[in-house]
């Protein structure tokens, strides 16, 4: 198995509805955990992982929102997203060019996820990643594209564009429930938020969390990246998920699969929207089904 770094990345920030983001979930529960603004939003982050194995392959686990300034002046307001791209500048700060980038696997396409896949450079609309594969369920690519005006706002025409534009090339359509992309990073087919999301699973030994407080956080020998079927460590609990999941008791099936596997191997588990950690240990729990023991 190889010895795969794991960077956690915070490639945008920005704030949702709380009762999206909880679902069914009454207000004075979840807010204990995350408090609401007047506004009734709770902040959010868009962790991504950048991935790099010995042999200097790289790639990243979804892609965040994109350029705020793709967005107009309202939704940027909206959506509490401050100036400046996040991702961009913490790949810069690692020295990473985008166009060594191997791979962009995505979780679903959604704007929050697969809005970096994209921007404009010198006028022109494109690749962020230009030299990259992306790896995308079918299911999901289908869904997406299909201009189904039932998955209302959930795909905006801008984020597929330049993929949709070298799709022949650069897309890697995935169509089986579980599929090995590169060593020791698997595609689980999860369903639930979307009938194409996929989580990803990470097996190394170990693996190496470039994070400051990672030694204390224990060795990490399997992962796994969630995306919306568990996005923060507030959504544990079976029936704690988002409004926008579309097939919501597969959400819950997931989770009743995953997590006593997550917590009894002590995988980490990785958060695509939690807003003060990247990952966690988990434990199974009494009263709350489960809970954190350890996070980073
Ligand atoms: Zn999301």
């Amino acid at each position: 198995m190889p010895s795969i770094a794991i960077t956690p990345i915070v490639a945008s920030h920005f704030a949702t509805d709380g009762g999206a983001l909880f679902g069914l979930v009454p207000k004075p529960i979840w807010s204990r955990g995350l408090p609401a603004n007047e506004r009734n939003a709770v902040p959010q982050r868009a962790n991504v992982c950048l991935l790099e194995w010995p042999d200097g392959r790289r790639g990243l686990l979804d892609s965040g929102c994109g350029d705020p300034a793709w967005f107009s002046e309202k939704e940027q307001r909206l959506q509490a997203m401050p100036p400046g791209w996040p991702l961009l500048q913490a790949l810069r700060d690692l020295t990473i060019e985008p166009d060594t980038i191997d791979f962009v696997a995505l979780t679903h396409l959604h704007w929050d996820h697969a809005g970096g896949i994209g921007r404009i450079l010198e006028g022109q609309l494109q690749l962020t990643f230009p030299q990259a594969d992306y790896f995308v369920h079918a299911q999901e690519w289908h869904d997406a594209c299909s201009g189904n005006p039932l998955l209302y706002k959930s795909y905006p025409a801008d984020v597929l564009a330049p993929l949709q534009a070298v799709a022949n090339q650069r897309l890697r359509l995935i169509e089986s429930d579980r599929t090995t992309i590169a060593p020791g990073l698997t595609m689980h087919r999860s369903g639930g938020h979307t009938r194409g999301h996929c989580a990803f699973e990470l097996q190394g030994e170990p693996m190496h969390l470039q994070h400051p407080a990672a030694d204390a956080f224990g060795p990490c020998i399997k992962a796994v990246y969630a995306g919306d079927v568990c996005l923060t460590a507030h959504h544990l609990r079976l029936v704690f998920q988002t409004a926008y999941d579309t097939f919501p008791l597969d959400t819950r099936a997931w989770k009743q699969q995953w997590l006593p596997r997550i917590a009894d191997e002590g995988m980490v588990l990785l958060f695509g929207h939690d807003p003060d950690r990247f990952a966690a240990h988990i434990a199974a729990d009494p009263r709350q089904e489960f809970v954190v023991t350890q996070s980073l």
